[in-house]
């Protein structure tokens, strides 16, 4: 055992849910390694993947006991290993999914962490774990993507949109994209939208009958919820699938199961979280996901890298919807 000189952190700390102000910067506990955990020192810390959760978490869409950290993803590198830990070792850089990433450090159990291979940057790890892995359990499990699917994205340049858009284009799809400026639609069409419709002057299921011959598209994946709701149902076609993957406007109100009779269509509402219980499935869905950023095969936009301490300017940008792609903290 050897003494630590530092066993307090600069962290984000939230003791009462609530609005910007609830994120408070604060010294902090270090945390310790204990038995099949490893500790991890951020270098690059997603705001977003569940970008959007951080926001829920701060403000208490979904709650939490507090104190907490926020934070649900990041990168790093491994300076504390724990007894029963045989496949990390001091040094290694990772990526992870775990709590309390908001911080100078991460303690990380074992289930969702994995190594980054050697040209991928801390960066582009953290900014793809999360949102990435959402993205391609989607188009790969909740709706199988294939050639020539016409495939709906709303909110098409947030961050886990411009994946869904290049994934689903890597797939053969045609897809179509919603925006709200021409700025978006712009980088929606350079991430692989055939089509961007710009609903702030369009109407959506109307450009979407035209494109598809007044067929509708074979999947609408929806992170918008409330507010594009009735236009995914509009937009889909007879036996199409929609997936509500996010609440960014308001969590969808309940449904009559009624509805989807009119077209035969499959609903689901998936959480990544489900889609990684196993190690088998965090590997697959991470090996896959990790090839296809080696191979360059998908690009992660990054928005802006805010200072830890500016955090609060993170969260007001990503609910002010200012961003495209990526929000990333570093210390
Ligand atoms: P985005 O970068 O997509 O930001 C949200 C975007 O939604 C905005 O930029 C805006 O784009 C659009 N939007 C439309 N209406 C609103 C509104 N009222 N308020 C805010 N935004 C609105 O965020 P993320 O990529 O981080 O997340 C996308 C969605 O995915 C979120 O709902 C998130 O919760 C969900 N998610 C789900 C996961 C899961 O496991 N199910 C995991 C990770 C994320 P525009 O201006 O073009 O309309």
């Amino acid at each position: 055992t050897h003494l630590r000189k530092m066993s307090t952190m600069e962290a984000i700390v939230v003791e009462k849910q609530g609005g910007l102000d609830a994120l408070l910067l604060k010294k902090w506990p270090r945390p310790e390694v204990i038995e099949n955990t490893i500790v991890v020192k951020n270098h690059s810390i997603g705001v977003t993947c569940i970008n959007y959760i951080d926001t829920y978490h701060r403000s208490g869409v979904y709650t939490l006991a507090t104190p907490f950290i926020p934070g649900r993803e990041g990168a790093g590198e491994v300076v504390q290993v724990g007894p029963g830990v045989t496949d990390f070792k001091v040094g290694d850089r990772v990526a992870y999914l775990s709590t309390a990433s908001y911080a100078e450090y991460t303690r990380v159990s074992l289930e969702h962490v994995a190594k980054i291979p050697t040209h991928v940057s801390y960066e582009t790890a953290a900014a793809a774990v999360l949102q990435g892995l959402t993205a391609w359990t989607m188009v790969r499990d909740g709706y199988p993507v294939k050639a020539g699917d016409y495939v709906l994205v709303h909110a098409a340049a947030g961050g886990v949109g411009l994946l869904l858009c290049q994934m689903c284009a890597h797939l053969g799809a045609h897809v179509i994209g919603t925006v709200s400026t021409d700025a978006k639609a712009e980088l929606a069409r350079g991430n692989g939208a055939k089509y961007v419709i710009n609903y702030s002057h369009e109407n959506v299921a109307l450009r979407v009958s035209e494109i598809t011959g007044g067929l509708g598209c074979h999947a609408v994946l929806d992170g918008v919820g409330a507010s594009t709701w009735e236009t995914s149902l509009a937009a889909v076609r007879r036996l199409g699938t929609v997936i509500s993957f996010g609440n960014a406007s308001g969590v969808v109100p309940p449904i009559s199961l009624l509805t989807l009779s009119q077209k035969n269509i499959k609903l689901m509402r998936p959480t990544l979280f489900q889609y990684i219980v196993t190690p088998e499935e965090f590997n697959k869905w991470w090996g896959e996901l990790f090839g296809l950023l080696e191979q360059k095969k998908l690009k992660v936009k990054v928005h802006k890298i805010y200072k830890l301490e500016d955090v609060r300017s993170a969260h007001e940008d990503l609910e002010g919807r200012k961003t495209t792609g990526k929000l990333l903290l570093k210390l």
